[in-house]
């Protein structure tokens, strides 16, 4: 079941770091990203553990019902996603925590906006550890990488699917 690294997802940013997402983060992501003119925004947090500079993604939360959703804007309001975080450290003895952010856009190629990067900037401010972000598209995914307050793009080592997914870290 879940907690194997099941053909994971590989990105990096530079060759020597490297993120390793599982497919039901990957597959998570790419089933909240909508289309129409009556989409919204989706998002939550990403959950996993940091192994030296390498980050492994193992889970993400869903939007909860006091987010904030339209058309172009993901706001994380609900505190149940803190929760979670604190229940993965809790239940894993300590490895398991809080290691990002996902939400999508209603774009084809989704890239940051500037409010994305300014809300990264604030969160990576409160971090000593690399944390992911991840933007889900209709097309692809954009996956990016924070290290000292900087956000740099990933690229696709490997595919956790058989391509089959739309999140193969875009680029
Ligand atoms: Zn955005």
């Amino acid at each position: 079941m879940s907690g194997m690294l099941d053909r994971p997802l590989i990105l990096t940013p530079d060759g020597l770091r490297l993120v390793a997402v599982h497919q039901k983060v990957v597959e998570t992501i790419e089933g909240w990203v909508e289309r129409g003119s009556r989409s919204r925004e989706a998002g939550g947090i990403l959950i996993g553990s940091h192994r030296g500079d390498h980050v492994e993604v193992t889970d993400c939360t869903v939007p909860m019902r006091r987010d904030a959703r339209t058309r172009t804007l993901f706001d994380r309001v609900d505190g149940g996603h803190q929760d979670a975080a604190i229940r993965a450290w809790r239940s894993s003895g300590g490895t398991d925590t809080y290691v990002g952010e996902w939400h999508t856009h209603p774009e084809a190629h989704p890239s940051p906006s500037l409010l994305d990067r300014w809300t990264w900037g604030r969160i990576m401010r409160r971090s000593r550890e690399p944390l992911v972000f991840a933007i889900g598209g209709w097309d692809s995914c954009w996956w990016g990488l924070g290290v000292d307050a900087r956000v740099r793009a990933m690229r696709m080592l490997s595919s956790g699917s058989d391509g089959a997914g739309r999140c193969l870290g875009a680029i």
